[in-house]
């Protein structure tokens, strides 16, 4: 393993090894792309004392905001400088494209944590205000305070940005935080750990445990010295920490599956809407949650729509996504393509067609073909449960009425589209879904000024948005009798 980097957990400012490792290899090519720290439950609870310690120690937490501010612009300058290492060894690590890795996977990364620091200057950490029905000069102080230690567990599709969705808040806010990323794709947080450490971050305050869900995520999620739990990931997963929360009672924040429903009114610019629809379910080999993947089709364009889709999806190049012209690269693992392909057996079973299916490269790596599904009905399993792969399910729909009852028909409500060129028209249908966000005339554009989250079993909670540290704040009403100091 000469020439493989290995990385190291975490722990109270010091690099902590193992000596059982994991080997972490590329999607792609399924070659190793480095090695990585195997953590326990001792380690975890190594972990949250050190962060424990940090907080009671109160150097993070009772730093002015305005100091906190500028370490945390500090990580981000330090992974700017790196950004181009950055993205090599996050598209090695979870097999997203180059051009995808710039713009969002380690793009967004960096940008959402600097709008964390930009929050901790601006967010209202203190205001007073006036007192009810009270018979003496009074004041009422409400004040937002750290809850504590802080525990984020984040799945493989957006390992470094959905991390940051955590500990970027928690930190703004004054928290000590312990991460576990899941074991397929530690080392880009591993990195930014490193990146706080050079920062100047003190010790404790960031922890960054590698290991298993069920040891080390569990115990996190129970660990009677973790305050507030933040996770993404599966909704059966997410279920788990929220019982395995219960015990302390703990805060808890869960972002969980999806099963988007993207509606094409009969007004939609066809060729915008063809693109969205394509891109919509095909980023990051629709590996993510928010993906739209029930596209819905008026009978009046159905056959027209997937025509052209089929079309553009024919020069969609799949392929090594090192390479600045592939469009799709492969899926995290054997196990994930094996999920998705019992579902493309599925799914004639249960009556749908196989419009159209793309090609994938020959030879080692996991590759699933982008696949378009037809005379899809929302009742079959392929419509209600999560596939995670490039994989687009076709329903019809007679009259609007019809397209929004469908769409609300899941037990998911994470995103949702709506292409039309009546923007009023467009408005009314968006005010009708259960989601947690609505696309009119676009997919993927997560944005940080705005909360992201779901409606039903897609979440309990919102992460980014101006409110995003009300989630990692107790929040603490102080009354002051001002009768007496006016004597
Ligand atoms: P998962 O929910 O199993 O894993 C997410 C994280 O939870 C990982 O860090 C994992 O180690 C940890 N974990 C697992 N069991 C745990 C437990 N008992 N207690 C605490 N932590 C635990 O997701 P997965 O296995 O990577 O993917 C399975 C399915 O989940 C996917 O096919 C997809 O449908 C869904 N998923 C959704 C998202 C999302 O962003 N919403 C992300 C990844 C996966």
């Amino acid at each position: 393993m000469i020439g493989v980097p290995h990385f190291r957990m975490y722990i109270d400012g010091q690099w902590v090894d193992t000596e059982d490792r994991y080997e972490l290899t590329n999607p792609a090519n399924e070659e190793l792309v480095a090695t990585a720290a195997k953590g326990t439950v001792e380690h975890t609870d190594q972990a949250v004392a050190a962060a424990l310690a940090a907080h009671r120690r109160g150097e993070w937490r009772n730093a002015n905001p305005e100091e906190r501010a500028a370490t945390m612009t500090r990580i981000v300058e330090i992974l700017n400088e790196r950004m181009d290492e950055l993205v090599e060894l996050h598209v090695a690590e979870n097999g997203v494209t180059i051009r995808q890795a710039m713009a969002f996977h380690v793009g967004y990364s960096i940008s959402h944590l600097q709008y964390f620091a930009d929050l901790a200057r601006t967010y209202a950490f203190e205001s007073s205000g006036p007192m009810l029905g009270y018979p003496t000069m009074a004041a009422g102080i409400t004040r937002r305070e750290p809850i504590g230690v802080v525990a984020g567990i984040v799945p493989w599709n957006f390992p470094l940005l959905l991390a940051v969705w955590k500990l970027g808040p928690a930190l703004a806010a004054g928290n000590c935080v312990v991460i576990k990323p899941d074991e397929k794709t530690p080392a880009t947080l591993l990195e930014l750990a490193r990146a706080a450490h050079d920062a100047g971050l003190p010790p404790g305050v960031l922890n960054i445990v590698t290991g298993e869900g069920e040891e080390v995520g569990k115990r996190l999620s129970a660990h009677p010295d973790v305050r507030k739990v933040a996770f993404t990931g599966s909704t059966a997963v997410g279920r788990l920490i929220a019982q395995q929360a219960a015990g302390n009672i703990k805060k808890v924040t869960l972002e969980l599956g999806g099963k988007g429903p993207n509606i094409i009114l009969p007004d939609a610019d066809l060729d915008t809407a063809v693109d969205g629809a394509l891109f919509a379910f095909c980023l990051y080999q629709g590996q993510a949650c928010e993906s739209g993947t029930r596209l819905l089709l008026p009978d009046s364009l159905h056959d027209d729509f997937v025509g052209r889709m089929i079309e553009r999806a024919k020069a969609i190049k799949v392929g090594d996504p090192a390479d600045f012209d592939t469009d799709m690269g492969p899926i995290i693992s054997a196990e994930q393509k094996a999920r998705i392909e019992s579902y493309l057996e599925l799914a004639p079973k249960e009556g749908a067609t196989i419009a159209f299916q793309g090609e994938v490269p020959e030879g080692p790596g996991h590759w699933v073909p982008v696949t378009i599904l037809t005379d899809v009905t929302n009742d079959m399993r392929i419509a209600q449960e999560e596939i995670f792969g490039p994989v687009l399910c076709v329903l019809r729909y007679s009259d609007v009425q019809e397209a929004i009852d469908i769409a609300n028909d899941s037990e998911y409500g994470l995103s949702a589209g709506v292409w039309s060129e009546d923007i009023d028209a467009a408005m009314e249908v968006a005010r009708q879904i259960d989601s947690g966000t609505v696309w009119i005339n676009d997919w993927h554009m997560v944005n940080a000024l705005y909360p992201f989250g779901g409606f039903k079993q897609s979440g309990v909670g919102r992460e980014l948005g101006p409110h995003a540290l009300d989630e990692y704040t107790e929040e603490k009403f102080v009354h002051v009798d001002l009768s007496r100091s006016l004597e």
